[in-house]
């Protein structure tokens, strides 16, 4: 059985929505236990909760942004006050260390939210924009809130991934409507109860709960803007519906991460960063060490230290013990962690520990470590999302950022090397949205830095200045400096002098070192 189960509601009453609901369960994936469930939202209902939302937020939108700031501080209080129940229903939906599931998603979000609360304001100000041709007139941008932002998220960090966006949106003034993962809805549920117990309006934050179709209800139900987490092809699936509405999007898609370890690597912290880069969350993070590429003088101490440090790791119910390594979240990634492994040994791949689903109860699998790969295994080229770390021998760093870029796609990225200012340049040849230099998954946890990929990993930017302003809607207003004349020069009507003054202020403008270059060095 795998962590999710459905069962469909038996029509009783003839009404057709009723027909169409569905309970989802949601199993514990390190004991198969029943942990709860939750409806099928249908479509009617998710229209529902996006227009209450919609009401909530006329309400909201318009209080000072320093308000709201303060308002939902309460909320990051009770996300501290409350983590040990955020804690454990982590720890029990997705089978994560109780450590992972408060390092990893209580307090980033704690930060997080900190952070946006405590720079709304001076993010969010307007911005004056000084114009060099339009002297007689000034030009003001404002960040005014969108509406309702809906989020779709996956099962891997439940918490963390949608509430990072759902404080984004409310401290811009919007309403958030979050479509959990049908395969964790349980963390969300919890996250909604402890936002109801805030004082925070109960509609400006909305769940729905589904699978795919639901998503699709969402986006359909009249949002501005839809940020989604989640694999490439159904990103490329709720890209093409935002497309066909013209509604906004962010994704945050697949990623491939590489890592390079240099000849001056050092080994013992590169193998410790590669375990843990590699197996955290079962290697079920957007962000995975999914490939190393070891320089040949450091390749063989580095593979034996990592066989060491990955056989010694404990995988096991977090409820039982402090393991290192929990379960498989969604079974599915169990299969294809099985077909990675058979495909690079049958290419002649070696196999150096783990390799295996570990008997039940529960769904866990063996850190796994291979050696000897070649850039034609699937390992080294499609996303493994899941507790496998794949070896491959370079002769040079210039392989290695070749093979580096080769991927289709580009999250994270790291580079090992002693030598921190060649680290940097190393870094600047890879293409990823973020790399990481000498350290292993900490750029998610800088909050004020843009996260997200490049190529298919997606577009887009979550956390920072920069998702904070793009949360919300930019306004320009354009005005006048100087009470203006009532005729202008440039409106009709229209003249053959006119024009030849145009003709000769173009020039006058523009030719070379014209006014208009002078005026711009000026100011
Ligand atoms: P998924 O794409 O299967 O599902 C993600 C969400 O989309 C779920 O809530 C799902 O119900 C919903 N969905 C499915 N079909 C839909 C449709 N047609 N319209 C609207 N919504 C739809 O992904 P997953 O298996 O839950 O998560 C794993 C993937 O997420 C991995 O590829 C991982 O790399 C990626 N991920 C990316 C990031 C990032 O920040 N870039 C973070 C975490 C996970």
């Amino acid at each position: 059985m795998g962590s999710v189960a459905v069962e469909t509601q038996k029509q009783k009453n003839g009404n057709s929505t009723a027909a169409a609901s569905t309970l989802i369960r949601s199993y514990a994936p390190a004991t198969g236990d029943l942990l709860g469930e939750v409806p099928v939202h249908t479509t009617d209902e998710v229209q529902a909760i996006v227009a209450r939302a919609r009401r909530a937020q006329a309400a909201w939108g318009v209080l000072p942004v320093e308000e709201r700031a303060e308002r939902l501080l309460r909320l990051r209080d009770a996300i501290v006050d409350r983590a040990d129940e955020i804690v454990e229903i982590l720890s029990r939906e997705c089978g994560k260390p109780r450590q992972e599931a408060l390092v990893h998603e209580v307090m980033v979000i704690a930060d997080l939210a900190t952070y946006y609360c405590r720079n709304a304001a001076r993010i969010l100000a307007p911005q004056e924009i000084p114009l060099h041709l339009l002297k007689h007139r000034k030009s003001v941008i404002q960040f005014v809130p969108r509406g309702v932002v809906g989020i779709i998220s996956p099962w891997n960090f439940p918490f963390s991934i949608p509430m990072g966006d759902v404080f984004a949106a409310l401290v811009t003034g919007s309403a958030a409507v979050v479509k959990p993962s049908e395969v964790t809805p349980l963390t969300m549920k919890k996250a909604k109860e402890i936002y109801d117990s805030t004082g925070l309006p109960e509609d400006l934050f909305g769940v729905v709960y589904g699978y795919g179709p639901t998503g699709t209800a969402l986006i359909e139900a009249g949002i501005q803007k839809l940020v989604f987490t989640g694999g490439v092809e159904t990103g490329k699936r709720v890209a093409a519906a935002c497309g066909a509405r013209l509604v906004p999007c962010v994704m945050e898609l697949g990623g491939k991460a590489p890592l390079i370890a240099c000849a001056d690597a050092d080994v013992e912290r590169t193998a410790r960063a590669i375990v843990y880069g590699g197996f955290a969350n079962a290697g079920q993070v957007c962000v995975s060490v999914e490939r190393v590429y070891a320089h040949k003088d450091v390749y063989l101490p580095l593979v034996q230290r990592v066989k060491k440090l990955a056989t010694d790791l404990r995988v096991g119910d977090p409820a039982k013990d402090f393991f290192d390594v929990g379960a498989i979240i969604y079974p599915r990634q169990i299969d294809v962690a099985l077909a990675h492994i058979e495909d690079a040994l049958g290419k002649g791949a070696e196999l150096v520990c783990g390799g295996h689903r570990k008997p039940g109860p529960g769904q866990f699998f063996e850190p796994t470590v291979l050696a000897e790969c070649t850039d034609s295994m699937t390992v080294m080229n499609e996303e493994i999302f899941g507790p496998i770390v794949p070896f491959q021998k370079v002769d040079s760093e210039e392989e290695a950022v070749t093979l580096a870029n080769r991927s289709h796609l580009g999250l994270n990225a790291y580079v090992f090397t002693k030598d921190r200012a060649r680290g940097r340049k190393i870094a600047e040849r890879i293409e990823a949205g973020s790399v990481v230099v000498n350290d292993v998954l900490v750029n998610y946890a800088a909050s004020e830095t843009p996260f997200g990929g490049t190529k298919q990993s997606g577009f887009g930017r979550v956390h920072g200045e920069d998702a904070l302003r793009d949360m919300a809607e930019r306004r320009h207003i354009n005005y006048d400096r100087v009470a203006s004349p009532a005729r202008d020069p440039l409106w009709y009507p229209y003249s053959p002098k006119t024009f030849h003054w145009l003709q000769r202020g173009l020039r006058m403008l523009f030719a070379g070192n014209g006014v208009v270059q002078r005026l711009s060095e000026l100011f």
